[in-house]
């Protein structure tokens, strides 16, 4: 069994973006990331803080937008617009959960969409689809970033992506099928989930539930990357994976912490270098 080091390659992007920023400083272009945070959400605030580090490590400007929790949408979206006029932003990303008062969609709607580098925006949704060229939401391409660096060729593949969300399991099956895996889609309705995941070569689950899937459920020789993120009553933070049973099962397996979660913020900056590079 392999245990995926997300940690470690993480690390090596964020050098080698590093780099990248050098070189396009030196041509003029400090590649900027606006990031805009409504209200007062704790979990929030520790994603943004950890974004915030993450650029400034890589030398991205960062720039840092508080709004109040009364925020209205019309100043939100007012916001956006003079975000996607500045020239010295190359991506914006709105720190999701929004307050309950305002349209999320109507939000992301309104980021341009080559400066929309968290991939949520339709027309990068269709491109995705349609296995054209644009930004991807982070944490799928963060999960094909650390499949191609451990040599694990997804073509051919039976691929169960467990979870169906619009930043999650729906782009990660579409990244899986544009690279000719064979995909199922799995979510809260599906009737059988075990069905689907004892025939796959590799699992990817997102769905937020601590053990969800089991060793009974895993067949042998799988890869089992898991995204879910979970933090348990006595403060531990562990994925949907039941680690301990399934992993001798595994030919690959990501840990929580450890696996994806550092990749997805290495996958914004990249997203963020790749629209300052136009
Ligand atoms: P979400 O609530 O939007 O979607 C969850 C999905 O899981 C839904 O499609 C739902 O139908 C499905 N689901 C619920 N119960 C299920 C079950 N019993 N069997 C199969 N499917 C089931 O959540 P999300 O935003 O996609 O996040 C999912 C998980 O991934 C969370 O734990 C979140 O914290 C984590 N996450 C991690 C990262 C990261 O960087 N590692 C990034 C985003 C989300």
């Amino acid at each position: 069994m392999t245990l995926i080091d997300g940690k470690a390659y993480s690390d090596t992007i964020k050098t080698n973006l590093k780099k990248q920023c050098d070189d396009l400083k030196k041509q003029g272009i400090t590649p900027g990331l606006a990031v805009v945070l409504v209200g007062k959400d704790e979990a929030s605030k520790t994603y943004v803080s950890m974004k915030d580090r993450a650029c400034e490590l890589v030398g991205i400007h960062s720039k840092r937008i508080n709004l109040d929790e009364n925020t209205s949408q019309q100043e939100l979206l007012d916001l956006v617009k003079t975000l996607n006029k500045d020239n010295s932003i190359h991506g914006i990303l709105v720190q999701l959960p929004l307050p309950k008062h305002l349209n999320t969609d109507e939000v992301l709607e309104a980021i341009d969409p080559k400066k929309d580098v968290d991939g949520f925006h339709a027309i990068n949704v269709g491109k995705l689809s349609q296995n054209k060229d644009g930004l991807v939401a982070c944490t799928p391409l963060g999960v094909m970033n650390l499949l191609d660096e451990y040599g694990i060729n997804v073509t051919g593949l039976n691929a169960c992506v467990i979870g169906a969300s619009n930043i999650v399991g729906k782009p990660m099956a579409n990244l899986l099928l544009n690279r000719r895996a064979t995909v199922s889609v799995t979510h809260s309705k599906t009737k059988d989930l075990a069905f689907f995941t004892k025939n796959a070569d590799l699992i990817v689950v997102g769905v937020g539930k601590p053990n969800l899937l089991t060793e009974d459920m895993v067949k042998d020789g799988a890869i089992v990357i898991d995204v879910g993120i979970n933090r348990l009553e006595n403060g531990k933070l562990v994925g949907d994976v039941d680690f301990e049973n399934v992993a001798p099962k595994c030919s690959f397996i990501t840990p929580v912490p450890g696996g994806v979660g550092p990749m997805t913020i290495a996958t914004l900056l990249q997203n963020t270098i790749k629209s300052a590079k136009g």
